[in-house]
């Protein structure tokens, strides 16, 4: 016997998996990866599961777009994504032989997206009904097939409920499991912050895959339709962007200065430029001067030039800024 199980880079996904795998069932895990989580540090370690990754990044914008069921308390569309996920879950079943699905969703634990009448509706709307289950809860919920069928035993199932973490380090300490990530409450679009930049490009028209990367490599500047400047805020992102660089981009730097890299992506004139330049200079760590010298190249033309500039009011600054 199989299962799928929906393994979302939290706790919970991987108690629930391991719960099962424990009754005897093979775990398939699928995690969905979208352009919405944050760059990934070390590799995860699976604990002893199969886990299959699938990109849905350009389903996802539409989702994120459009979502039928709304927005939580961010531009986070989660029942809209949680219905996106285990519909494709279902839709591979076959493929992988597998029964049933399980996911690590604890009742009440989020406020919209976990409670009774949610959990229901994403049951229901994925095409689930009866076979999707979640162990961490399940002797709160209505009875599943793989349940009534006996091919899971529900008195090992539990009743977790609510947002304490009590009981779920206590079930990583039984499963041996020492490191795990803390909960982080969702992917980024859960972030008061990094939402409103997304809505910003909402409202640009302008939200596609590769302005969401650059939202996540730095400061965000827009400096014209055609024109992006995304400036470093630590050593990490200055390299990160160095390293980015396609052949068109520009690279601006201070010259003789402490300060952050930027990339510059689409079409700049002279005007802008300078513009650039004046921004990085603002970010410069600048020691009482008034004004500095900002190197600017450009691999493909094989350009580099320097400009003396000041940096520009914070006023301007916030007028480019998503
Ligand atoms: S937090 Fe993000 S990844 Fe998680 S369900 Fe909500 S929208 Fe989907």
């Amino acid at each position: 016997m199989k299962a799928i199980a929906l393994i979302s880079g939290g706790l919970d996904s991987i108690l629930a998996a391991k719960l099962i795998s424990g009754l005897g069932i093979d775990i398939i895990g699928l995690k969905f990866k979208t352009s919405f989580y944050a760059r990934p540090g070390k590799t995860q370690d699976s604990y002893g599961i199969e886990i299959k990754e699938i990109d849905i990044s350009q389903q996802f914008l539409s989702i994120v777009l459009n979502p039928r069921y709304g927005y939580g308390s961010n531009i986070n569309p989660c029942i809209d994504c949680k219905i996106f996920m285990l519909n494709k879950a279902r839709e591979l079943m076959p493929g992988f032989h597998a029964e049933f699905v399980v996911t690590g969703e604890v009742l009440g634990q989020r406020p919209m997206s976990q409670n009774r009448q949610n959990l229901d509706l994403v049951e229901k709307k994925s095409g689930l009904e009866g076979f999707l289950l979640r162990p961490l809860s399940a002797k709160l919920l209505k009875e599943t097939t793989p349940e009534k069928e006996r091919w899971v035993d529900r008195q090992q199932l539990l009743a977790l409920s609510g947002r304490s973490r009590r009981e779920q380090i206590k079930l990583a300490k039984d499963f041996g499991i020492k490191e795990y990530p803390q909960p982080a409450g969702g992917c980024l679009l859960t972030n008061p912050d990094f939402s409103e930049k997304i809505q910003k490009l909402i409202n640009f028209g302008e939200l596609n895959l590769e302005h969401v990367e650059l939202l996540k490599m730095g400061r965000f500047f827009r400096l014209s339709e055609k024109a992006r400047l995304i400036v470093g805020r630590n050593k990490e992102e200055n390299e990160g962007l160095t390293k980015s660089m396609k052949k068109e981009d520009y690279l601006f730097m201070p010259q003789d200065i402490m300060g952050p890299a930027a990339l510059g992506r689409g079409d700049f004139n002279n005007a802008l430029i300078r513009l650039s330049c004046s921004i990085v200079c603002r970010y410069c760590d600048l020691d009482g001067k008034k004004e500095t010298e900002v190197i600017y190249q450009r691999p493909y033309e094989g350009k580099e030039a320097v400009l003396k500039v000041e940096p520009l009011d914070e006023v301007s600054l916030a007028g480019f800024k998503i």
